[in-house]
């Protein structure tokens, strides 16, 4: 499942194909997404340009020039493929992989330089919706959702006022997307620990100091793992032609039994199950 980063990667990388192009057609093999793609989605999109190509949370946010907005989220296995036909090796240019293609790539852009967009989704959890600018901040999906993590908005005292009262746990609390947009099970995990808050602390006792270090954690974490994706989208990701999945280093994330990396506690990082799902921590540093 990509988390927030991986999102962000995969628009850049689109970005710099995408933005500023126009759309010559658009094909869609299957409408039977999690949401079902619109009758009418190639049509309202060939001959348009792309102006920008943006994020909210884990959705892609491309406006196009007569405000049409197109939202896809990935799901839980979609992939992106870009495939510059026409200019192979171009330096700059994320992706090159030759005419592959494969029966999950269920939308395909072909843009005005001979460059392919493939929208690629083995398990179609992900979507493709239109909306326009006017009604693109009260759209169903996108109402409800918290701060942006990565903006500097996003602070101590934003945090806090979200928890307030909030009887869940801290971790059940950061994935809910209505307190913060986009953090998914594993930036959770690894903030609280950066921030040395346990998991299971009640969200209403996260308040002042405690609450900016977190909001601080959160922003630290997901930059540092959109800089290693740069990075190793650029040295390993472009031959194959994907964006977006890669290994991190993560502290404590999946490395149950392992040392914890960032104290003297001799003790090995723990899993614990929260909500149904796997919480990693130290619990010694965690308080
Ligand atoms: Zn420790």
């Amino acid at each position: 499942m990509p988390e927030l980063p991986e999102v962000e990667t995969v628009r850049r990388g689109l970005a710099q194909a995408m933005e500023g192009r126009l759309i010559k057609s658009v094909k869609v093999r299957r409408y039977d997404l999690r949401f079902p793609v619109p009758a009418d989605f190639s049509d309202r999109l060939r001959g348009r340009r792309l102006m920008t190509l943006e994020r909210r949370a884990k959705y892609l946010v491309c406006t196009f020039d007569d405000k049409t907005v197109m939202l896809a989220h990935l799901g839980m296995s979609g992939r992106m493929v870009i495939e510059n036909r026409g200019h192979p090796n171009v330096p700059g240019q994320f992706v090159l992989k030759k005419g592959m293609h494969d029966a999950h790539e269920h939308i395909v852009f072909e843009i005005d330089n001979g460059t392919t967009i493939r929208f690629s989704d083995p398990r179609r959890f992900g979507m493709m919706l239109l909306t326009t600018t006017c009604e693109f901040s009260s759209h169903k999906l996108i109402r409800h959702l918290g701060p942006e993590p990565m903006e500097d908005t996003f602070t101590g005292p934003v945090l806090a006022a979200r928890l307030k009262g909030k009887k869940t746990p801290i971790k059940s609390a950061l994935l809910d997307q209505r307190v913060v947009a986009g953090v998914g099970n594993i930036y959770a995990c690894e903030a609280l620990y950066a921030a040395r808050i346990s998991p299971r602390r009640g969200a209403f006792t996260v308040q002042g100091e405690r609450a900016a270090r977190l909001a601080s954690a959160v922003r630290t974490v997901l930059r540092r793992a959109i800089d290693a994706g740069g990075s190793s989208l650029r040295d390993h990701v472009a031959p194959s032609g994907e964006l977006g999945y890669f290994q991190h280093s993560f502290s404590v994330y999946g490395r149950e039994g392992w040392p914890c990396p960032g104290c003297d506690c001799e003790r090995s990082v723990q899993r614990i199950v929260q909500a149904g799902r796997s919480t990693f921590l130290c619990t010694k540093r965690q308080r």
